[in-house]
């Protein structure tokens, strides 16, 4: 698909230029160009969203929820339909390789699909009284206008999922997506809007994130912030919303650790952490990143990693044979390399990768690093790109007081074929998500989100609704 001249703020259902007619460019991380521009919201464009989201909310909420949920699945189907087109621009605008933007484009589907039904099952319920002149009820009703702050790596499916739970749960939403990938995820809102979703439902904008999040938390027809992104920007985001009472869910950072045990099935883990490690290129918050290794298996476990990375077929994404894209902008390839090497000068041995590719676009070759000190920074702070970070142990209370070192606490791994380890690693493991002898499998209908300073929240199963919903009691005496 034709990547577009200028990507436009969707508001009140109309696709419009910023009110001054600001834009900024959108690069193309396989080779640095310009692909095209969008327009860049002031605050005039965010008080038409806030009204516009006011009024759809009214529309919105009072649309029956088996309704709302004929419209959801409709524009789930066009998405489908669109799939091939959307994948496009998202390889186009992030990197990564056309079979994953694919899959990204009908999960996108799939998840509407999932929370169009959820919304049809948002149950109160009737409490058996102390009086019997008395009824109780319990309502859910939607908390209102949300603003959601989603990022790059996933330009669709981060917007999706905070998209499609608020409007089942029959909110409104005005949405920041990414500036350096608006084009995919404008697309969901066509998309929503062509299958009948009524103008101001959802609201799309684009500028300085700072200064929307600034200017929409303290808002007071805002009842709800949702965010994705670094851990940094999402506690200042939460702490401002905790100053004007707003409902919050963070999905923030990880640092994944990995624990393979001694009688892990090796080739398995190699396959399953070698696919979950350099997709999109790393840029995955849930990706494995500290691999904990029994030193028995170690070596054989190293060295089948290595090969793993060192056989991807670096390209552009448009091009089949692409495996590992470029990375999504330049600051990622700076700050992997500034990590890499100063892990490096710390004494971690460099077993693959360590290096730019070519001298065009943000490619980064896939990395292995051995023996890692605790103490290098890599080993510390989210890498977010495509290295895998190894050490050894001997006891498995070593591997499980270092996997619960970090604040983190969003995904871990873990490889074994015991029961009694599994069972252990599952109890002891401080994250918000486990996968056990696989990759990473996240799904519509199981909750996702994490602990610590990974935040707080879901965005799957029937409580990613429930953080769109307000709970009321209400007691009737029948006079
Ligand atoms: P960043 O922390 O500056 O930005 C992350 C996201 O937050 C971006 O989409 C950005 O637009 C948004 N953002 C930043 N400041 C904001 C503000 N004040 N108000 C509202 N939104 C704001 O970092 P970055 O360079 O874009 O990405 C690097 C880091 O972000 C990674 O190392 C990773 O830790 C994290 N990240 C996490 C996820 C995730 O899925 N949890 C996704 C992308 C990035």
């Amino acid at each position: 698909m034709q990547y577009p001249t200028t990507t436009r703020l969707f508001i009140h259902g109309q696709w419009r230029d910023a009110a001054n007619g600001k834009t900024q460019p959108v690069l193309n991380p396989a080779n640095g160009q310009q692909l095209g521009q969008l327009a860049h919201a002031t605050q005039q464009d965010l008080d038409d969203a806030v009204a516009s989201a006011q009024q759809g909310f009214e529309t919105w909420r009072n649309i029956p929820a088996i309704e709302r949920g004929v419209i959801l699945r409709r524009a789930a189907q066009l998405i489908r339909e669109r799939a091939d087109a959307i994948a496009s621009l998202i390889t186009q605008e992030q990197g990564k390789p056309l079979s994953e933007s694919r899959f990204e484009a009908h999960a996108a589907a799939e998840i509407i699909e999932w929370f169009a039904d959820e919304g049809v099952r948002v149950y109160g319920r009737i409490v058996p009284s102390r009086d019997a002149a008395v009824q109780q009820l319990v309502v859910k009703d939607p908390v209102g206008v949300v603003a959601a702050f989603t990022p790059w790596n996933f330009p669709l499916n981060q917007v999706v999922l905070k998209l499609a739970a608020a409007l089942a749960a029959g909110c409104s939403i005005i949405v920041k997506a990414p500036e350096e990938t608006p084009a995919s995820p404008a697309e969901l809102f066509r998309a929503l809007a062509d299958a009948g979703v009524p103008a101001g439902v959802t609201n799309l904008v684009y500028g300085d994130p700072a200064e929307i999040s600034g200017y929409l938390i303290p808002h007071p027809a805002v009842r709800k912030v949702t965010f994705t992104g670094s851990t940094p920007v999402g506690k200042q985001l939460a702490s401002l919303a905790g100053q004007y009472m707003k409902r919050v869910t963070m999905e923030l950072g990880g640092h994944a650790p990995v624990i393979i045990a001694e009688d892990a099935d090796i080739e398995l883990a190699i396959r399953a952490l070698g696919t979950a490690k350099f997709r999109n290129a790393g840029q995955t918050c849930i990706s494995p990143t500290r691999f904990l290794v029994h030193e028995n298996v170690r070596a054989a476990f190293t060295a089948g990693l290595v090969r793993w990375a060192e056989e991807l077929r670096p390209g552009n994404g448009l091009d089949d044979a692409t495996q590992i894209g470029p990375l999504a902008n330049a600051r990622r390839v700076t700050a992997i390399e500034t990590l890499i090497e100063e892990a490096i000068a710390k004494g971690a041995k460099l077993l693959a990768g360590g290096k730019r590719i070519g001298q065009q676009g943000n490619f980064y070759a896939p990395t292995v690093l051995d023996d890692v000190p605790l103490d290098a920074r890599i080993f510390n702070e989210e890498p977010f790109g495509p290295v895998a970070l190894i050490r050894g142990f001997t006891s498995l209370e070593d591997a499980i007081s270092e996997a619960n070192r970090l604040d983190y606490g969003l995904a871990a791994y873990a490889f074994s074929r015991s029961a009694k380890t599994i069972h252990q690693l599952s109890q002891r493991i401080e994250t918000g998500m486990l996968w056990v002898n696989q990759p990473m499998t996240p799904s519509a209908e199981l909750p996702f989100g994490g602990v610590k300073d990974s935040g707080y929240g879901t965005e799957g199963g029937p409580e990613a609704v429930e953080a769109y919903l307000n709970i009321r009691s209400i007691s009737i005496t029948h006079a």
